[in-house]
């Protein structure tokens, strides 16, 4: 009797403080976990990216870049896609027509403007497409290290120029992690993003290992995979792209920034 009392009292109390628990088997499990898996946008960061920085090849200006990447955006429900689409708005910039618009998971967005074909995305989706990065890439390295995501803008198959945006850490998650840690827990962060700036952002929160550029439809494969290491892993994450990895761990903790 006293273990479903204390269950049933313990889920009551969590859910005094917002913390919603499955069933009696997730809270049980709980007390085994060694590993915490962290999505990093709108989990370990804000997830309200900010265009931090423009370059444009010479035959462009800065504001077209921002252009053309808001106008293609402009389809996207992704937090990179609104922070571009912002950005020119505050700019006073309007968009231009899109025909055949399509999002490509993981990689970017695509269509044609002015019956020309438009990527942006990450330098995956370019190299994907065939198109050189150039002088951009060792641009785009840099900004990376800084923990920001650079994200390429190619017209007619040629490199027209970069978007760099920023999404700050959120205040309380250095500290957050240092208590997991306390707990002799092992942090790991999952994120879809380039491996550099991942890696820049889990330098600023302590964070001891780092799976990036990771695939929405991978992420649960990720998980899977620290089980086979042994690990009991909990799962926290934000996005609809993380719910097979919620669902696969051990424990799964959703967070509601919306
Ligand atoms: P996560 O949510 O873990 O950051 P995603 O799979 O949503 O990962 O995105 C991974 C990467 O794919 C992004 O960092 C970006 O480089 C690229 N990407 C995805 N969607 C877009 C988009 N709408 N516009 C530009 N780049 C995108
Ligand atoms: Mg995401």
């Amino acid at each position: 009797l006293a273990t479903p009392i204390s269950i049933m009292v313990g889920v009551g109390k969590a859910a005094e403080y917002g913390v919603l628990i499955r069933n009696g088997e997730a809270l049980q499990r709980a007390g085994q976990l060694s590993a915490v898996v962290l999505d990093k946008t709108g989990t370990v960061t804000e997830g309200r990216p900010t265009v931090t920085r423009l370059e444009a090849q010479s035959s462009w200006r800065e504001e077209e870049i921002l252009q053309w990447a808001a106008s293609l955006e402009t389809g996207s429900e992704h937090p990179l896609a609104e922070a571009v689409v912002d950005a020119a708005r505050e700019r006073g910039i309007e968009p231009l027509a899109v025909d055949g618009f399509e999002a490509v998971a993981g990689h970017g967005v695509r269509g044609r403007v002015d019956q020309r074909p438009v990527l942006f995305g990450n330098g995956r989706f370019m190299n994907d497409q065939g198109v050189a990065l150039g002088a951009f890439e060792p641009v785009a390295r840099e900004m990376a290290s800084e923990g920001q995501t650079p994200m390429y803008l190619a017209v007619d198959g040629q490199m027209a120029g970069l978007v760099a945006v920023a999404d700050p850490v959120k205040s309380d998650s250095r500290d957050a992690i240092r208590r997991l840690h306390d707990i002799g827990l092992k942090v790991v962060m999952l994120t879809g993003d380039n491996e550099a700036t991942a890696r820049a952002v889990a330098r600023q929160v302590g964070i001891d290992e780092v799976m990036a550029e990771v695939l929405p439809e991978d992420k649960a494969a990720k998980v899977s995979e620290l089980q086979g290491r042994g690990e009991v892993v909990g799962m926290v994450g934000d996005g609809i792209n993380d719910a097979p990895a919620l669902a696969s761990a051990d424990v799964g903790f959703a967070i509601g920034t919306g």
